[in-house]
């Protein structure tokens, strides 16, 4: 048999270790359009930017080992077209057959262009090579259009750097979407207390530049001339491959609860798979988990395994002394109440949002003994020890 993963970032990454890892010992090729080996992107925003971290520590394997593992890695080489019927992709002026297939081509940054058109020097941020050039510029000024995950966490490493930063947000609250009000009002504060101009409830109405100096104005009438403006308005599925080739794609890839696509053969995983999870619905996760566990799922599903994947999501963010995880998922119908234990104002809590009689996500900031009983809590009834915040977290996994 002979498999092809076409992207070759985390997911591509871990679904080829995982045929290994079950004994499958046929044709692999893991294709990839960037110039390197797959990598993880969670440290471009966060230790590259800062310094802590080297510009070779992303990587998820070293080199040796897709040759030591029999895997025909090719990177620096987009695939450009997809045949379903003959079994077939393109790479360069070749064409590789497959007999079953994973997409794992991930999401892109969506572009802002206002910013793209203005001539004012601009930075996205998705690539080794954004984060490696962005950390050349934190020291200076900086407008940070968007106040989600990615804008966040440069407005932290750039106040760390030692740069002037702006942020505007849309939104009444940074993260709100996902958050919910009291949650977000910790991480403004976090900003503002580190510095961070944090415009609120705000857009950017135009740019202009005269000589070298830009001149953005912002819709509550405040102008600010930054040195780089940094784009973080959130990424979309990259499926271009597979709805040209006639997959079912809507916000990404179609797959069933097993990631199965809508081609015979074809699975697709990670950032670019719009997923029927057997209890959330539809959803399509964007985070470093998904990535790992879609793409081993899948590589077992390739074997002939029709489980369904019906792992909770989980995220992490890391700003300024705040640490946080988050398991789980509020729906697009919202929740009905946060239960928070611990100090909110101390930034040392865990937080439960329940929606209807469950408990739908919850997460912890600086309390890393938390993360295993937020895990066993999530998707378990809402009962009133649940809503009992002086009980600890602990004793509600028992
Ligand atoms: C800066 C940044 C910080 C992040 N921080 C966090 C975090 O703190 N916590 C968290 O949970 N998540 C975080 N994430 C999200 C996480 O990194 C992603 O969910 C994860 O990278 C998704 O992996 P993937 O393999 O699905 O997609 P990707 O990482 O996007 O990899 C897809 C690969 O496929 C390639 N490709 C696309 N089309 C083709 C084609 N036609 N042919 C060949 N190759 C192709 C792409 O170039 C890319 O290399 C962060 C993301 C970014 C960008």
């Amino acid at each position: 048999m002979n498999i092809v993963v076409v992207g070759a970032g985390l997911a591509g990454a871990k679904a080829v270790e995982e045929l290994r890892e079950q004994g499958y010992d046929g044709d692999v090729t893991l294709i990839g359009s960037e110039q390197h080996t797959p990598y993880e992107r969670p440290p471009l925003s966060k230790g590259l930017l800062l310094g802590t971290e080297e510009p070779d520590s992303p990587f998820v394997h070293e080199v040796p080992w897709y040759a030591e593992h029999g895997v025909d890695l090719r990177v620096g080489d987009a695939a450009t077209a997809l045949d379903v019927a003959a079994g077939t992709v393109t790479v360069g002026d070749r064409s590789v057959a497959w007999d079953r297939l994973l997409l794992t081509t991930g999401a892109q940054p969506r572009r802002l262009a206002t910013v793209d058109d203005s001539g004012a020097d601009v930075s996205y941020l998705r690539t080794l090579e954004d984060s490696l050039a962005l950390k050349q510029r934190l020291e200076g000024d900086l407008l940070v259009i968007g106040a989600g995950w990615i804008g966040l966490e440069v407005a932290s490493a750039a106040r760390q750097a030692g740069g002037h930063v702006t942020v505007v947000e849309t939104a009444p609250l940074p993260l709100a979407r996902v958050l919910g009000p009291e949650i977000a009002a910790v991480f403004a504060a976090l900003h503002r207390e580190h510095g961070v101009d944090l415009r609120l409830e705000t857009g950017l109405d135009s740019i202009s530049r005269e000589g070298g100096r830009v001149t953005a104005r912002l819709s509550d009438g405040h102008e600010v001339s930054p040195d780089l403006i940094v784009v973080g308005i959130g990424a979309g599925p990259d499926d271009r491959l597979a709805s040209a080739a006639g997959l079912a794609t809507d916000n990404g890839v179609l797959v069933d609860g097993a990631l199965h696509a809508s081609g015979p053969g074809v699975w697709a995983a990670g950032d670019v798979a719009n997923h029927a999870h057997p209890t959330l619905g539809r959803v399509r996760v964007e985070h470093w988990d998904n990535a790992i566990e879609q793409g081993k799922h899948a590589a077992r599903a390739m074997l002939g395994d029709d489980a369904a994947y019906d792992r909770q999501p989980y995220f992490f963010t890391d700003q300024y002394d705040l640490g946080m995880e988050y398991v789980g998922h509020v729906g697009a119908t919202g929740y009905d109440e946060v239960v928070v234990r611990g100090d909110l104002e101390g930034r040392v809590f865990s937080a439960l949002w329940l929606a209807g009689d469950r408990v739908v996500a919850g997460m912890h900031a600086n309390d890393w003994d938390a993360t295993d009983a937020l895990r066993a809590v999530v998707g378990t009834p809402a009962t009133d020890r649940v809503r009992d915040s002086s009980l600890p977290l602990s004793d509600l996994a028992d």
